[in-house]
């Protein structure tokens, strides 16, 4: 067994790919090392388990192990990849106290990312979590709760029951602290709201969710406001205090009190492994790839968000680590490695997160400065449109964010926030700019119309036809 096809991590691109590997190349053997014990899991459902929408946690499973054996898949869990020689094409993998060597004819690096706490001191204290994987998802519900309420079942087979039944033993808190306004951040804090607590969330910058542009940010901050979040804009934390456990928040301008914190400030690409290879990296610190996932060493591919991949907008290698991106390069690649290549296509930045009531989306380029950095002269435009017909019920105000380039026309991204199906529509603009339309082109668009559906001209019409006056 000498050219297995070898994935390290058992996730979104690593699973997909050897899924689709194993059906296209029964003769061929795939190896799936994955480090943890959970396997084929929903990052994304996290925050509504916590929120106490998705009851159980293994709600949030895909493929379980026997599938994926049914599926002819070697899956190890409790696999450690250590290390990867591209010259005798082997990886290094850590299991139960000891090392084996392991041979490859392909290799799929899909390893994903990590959560970052620094540099914010007190970030390993007790009570100070981050919301990366089911294990920590399972210790904020379980903190969140009555002790001997068992919200979180540790008969689970996979989960770390310690670390739970630690945080089960802990009254719950009355006053939390959101550490980044992100889209976990704002996600969790609506988890936070829901179980009732004072929610406190802390933003470096002056805007949440601020790749969702100006218009996005201002409302979602309002609303947040009103659904009771205290919002702290504008605020560096510089230190989360306490003795064995998180007692405060400590920011430039003094401190709040909290019994749990929520550290979201981002993620960085598990590209660590490589680090002893020559394996290029891009300058996201992600690893570099070409159309088809391949990296610049032969028979080395990755994919998900360990790996770039090609702006649609700008062409350029851009690091977006998302769960769509992740799932399709991942089986692009399983079906290269097979024998029949198919590229993994490129990412448009294309986000959408519920904010409470509220649905926000974006697309593409928004920010001007990245724009011109990109080459163009960007125009925008914001409108503020039904998003049904005005007589049918139901309907809410949608705020779209259109921006183009001035001399071509062409659309280089958008936003839109809105109650009532807004985040759905940021599609339509995906669409665009994969397509290169212009302005025009998508003014020209026949979209549906239906009073409970959307008003004659969709927002997204009236936004494009609004910008294009502005550009003739
Ligand atoms: C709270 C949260 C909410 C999210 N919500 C959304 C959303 O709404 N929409 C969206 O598009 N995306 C969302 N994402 C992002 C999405 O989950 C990721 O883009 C996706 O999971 C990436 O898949 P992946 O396979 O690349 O990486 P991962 O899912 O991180 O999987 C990588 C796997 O590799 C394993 N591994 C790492 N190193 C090794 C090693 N050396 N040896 C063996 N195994 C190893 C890890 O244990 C892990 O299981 C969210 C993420 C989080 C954390």
């Amino acid at each position: 067994m000498t050219d297995p096809f070898v994935v390290i991590g058992g996730d979104a691109a690593g699973l997909s790919a050897a899924s689709k590997f194993a059906r296209e190349a029964p003769n061929r053997d795939v190896i799936v090392f994955e480090k943890g014990e959970w396997v084929s899991y929903a990052h994304c459902g996290t925050p509504y388990y916590v929120k106490g929408t998705v009851e159980r946690l293994t709600d949030l499973l895909s493929l379980s192990p026997e599938k994926a054996s049914e599926r002819g898949i070697d899956l190890r869990r409790n696999h450690e990849v250590v290390g990867v020689d591209t010259d005798a094409e082997t990886v290094t993998v850590a299991h139960d106290g000891e090392t084996f060597s392991q041979p490859y004819g392909d290799l799929l690096v899909a390893t994903g990312a990590h959560a970052v706490t620094g540099p914010i001191p007190g970030a390993e204290l007790d009570g100070a979590f981050t919301m990366h994987g089911l294990d920590s998802a399972a210790a904020v519900r379980a903190a969140l709760s009555e002790p001997g309420d068992s919200a979180v079942d540790t008969s689970i087979e996979y989960v770390d029951t310690a670390l739970v039944e630690k945080y089960a033993n802990w009254e719950p808190p009355e006053r939390i602290a959101v550490v980044g306004g992100g889209y976990v951040g704002v996600e969790m804090a609506e988890a936070f709201r829901a179980h009732g607590l004072e929610v406190h969330v802390f933003q470096r910058g002056d805007h949440l969710l601020s790749p969702f542009g100006e218009s996005v940010c201002e409302r979602v901050a309002d609303h947040l406001r009103e659904q009771g979040v205290e919002l702290h804009l504008g605020c560096s934390v510089t230190e989360l205090d306490g003795g064995d456990r998180v007692e405060a928040v400590v920011h430039e301008n003094g401190r709040v009190d909290v019994e749990l914190a929520l550290v979201g400030i981002g993620v960085a690409p598990n590209s660590q492994l490589l680090a002893d290879t020559p394996v290029e990296l891009g300058e996201s610190g992600a690893v570099a790839v070409d159309e088809y996932g391949r990296t610049s060493v032969d028979n080395v591919y990755a994919a998900g968000d360990c790996a770039e991949d090609d702006h649609t907008v700008t062409g350029d290698p851009a690091w977006v680590p998302l769960g769509l991106t992740a799932n399709r390069a991942g089986r692009a690649i399983g079906q290269t490695v097979a024998g029949d290549p198919e590229p993994v296509g490129e990412v448009a930045g294309t986000a959408v997160v519920k904010a409470f009531e509220l649905e926000c989306g974006r697309v593409g380029i928004i920010d001007h400065g990245e724009a011109r950095e990109a080459g163009f002269d960007p125009v925008s435009r914001t409108i503020t449109a039904g998003s049904r017909s005005g007589y049918y019920p139901g309907g809410d105000e949608t705020t779209v964010t259109l921006c183009a380039d001035r001399e071509s026309g062409r659309v280089l991204g958008g936003s839109i926030v809105g109650r009532d199906r807004a985040a759905v529509r940021i599609d339509t603009l995906a669409t665009a700019l994969e397509s290169d339309l212009t302005v025009a082109e998508l003014e020209r668009l026949d979209l549906a119309y239906a009073p409970p559906f959307s008003p004659v001209w969709d927002p997204i019409l009236v936004a494009a036809k609004v910008l294009r006056g502005d550009l003739e």
